[in-house]
């Protein structure tokens, strides 16, 4: 699904990302880990293309999306998209955000558009809300909304980045839960957490940063438990 070949990323003279290599299979669950500016976001934002890479390639699929003449959007209906926060628009309702992008971007009539939103607001429980606005939803809620909407396109590959680390720990389970869901509907994901636990028991394999290369890049039983690598240990060591 995913292949990174040799990224590299600097923001001015900090080098961020220096050779990174790994990919994704069909299906399966990865989670980035590292510690805080080691540059998941950066490496997630290269990946959906809010961020141009300075050397390597991401290759989708059989497209180069690194190649300045791939086409962009196409690529990002590809590629769904959940962030910490900031995921809704405040003034519009559910449903409006939900199918936002599908009409203004990708360019879907409004129709197919809320049929495919208003079967994913089915699918997690939150068709009645599909009026509300974001305020008046519950934090785990927006975020349940925020992967809806990233799903509308039927992306080949999801991005989660931190989209529980600024909810109420109350409800940090309700969207962990929405991810194991998807994850044993089969959908390939990418994602970045603090939620150490939940990286140890859903993800097929860890890919940890540290200082801009791959530290480690195994199953979570291999890097969590078994690693035999000091800074490694005492990484995880902290969350215990
Ligand atoms: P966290 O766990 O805190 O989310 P992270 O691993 O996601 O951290 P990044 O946000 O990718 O880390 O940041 C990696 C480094 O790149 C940091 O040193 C950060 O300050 C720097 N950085 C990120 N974005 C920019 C930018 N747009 N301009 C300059 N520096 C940036
Ligand atoms: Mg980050």
């Amino acid at each position: 699904v995913l292949r990174l070949d040799n990224i590299r990323k600097s923001f001015g003279s900090t080098q961020v990302l220096r050779g990174i290599s790994f990919d994704i299979k069909p299906h399966e669950v990865v989670a980035l880990l590292g510690p805080s500016g080691s540059g998941k976001s950066t490496l997630m934002k290269c990946v959906n293309l809010l961020e141009q890479v300075d050397d390597g390639q991401i290759w989708l699929g059989d497209t180069d999306i690194t190649d300045p003449r791939a086409n962009q959007d196409k690529i990002r209906a590809r590629v769904g998209v959940v962030f910490q926060q900031f995921n809704l628009f405040p003034h519009m309702t559910v449903l409006r955000n939900v199918t936002l992008a599908a009409i203004k971007v990708h360019h879907w009539n409004r129709d197919r558009a809320e049929t495919r939103a208003l079967e994913l607001l089915d699918r997690i429980g939150m068709r009645a809300k599909a009026n509300s606005y974001p305020d008046q939803l519950s934090g785990g809620q927006q975020q349940r909304v925020a992967i809806a909407r990233a799903l509308m396109t039927d992306p080949e590959l999801l991005l989660l980045d931190e989209i529980t680390s600024a909810l109420d720990p109350m409800l940090v389970g309700e969207v962990l839960s929405m991810v194991a869901e998807l994850k044993s509907q089969g959908t390939t994901i990418l994602m970045a957490t603090h939620e150490m636990s939940f990286a140890h028991d859903a993800a097929d394999r860890i890919v940890l940063l540290r200082r801009g290369v791959i530290a480690e890049n195994g199953t979570p039983q291999q890097v969590m438990d078994e690693s035999e690598d000091p800074e490694t240990r005492e990484f995880f060591a902290h969350f215990r």
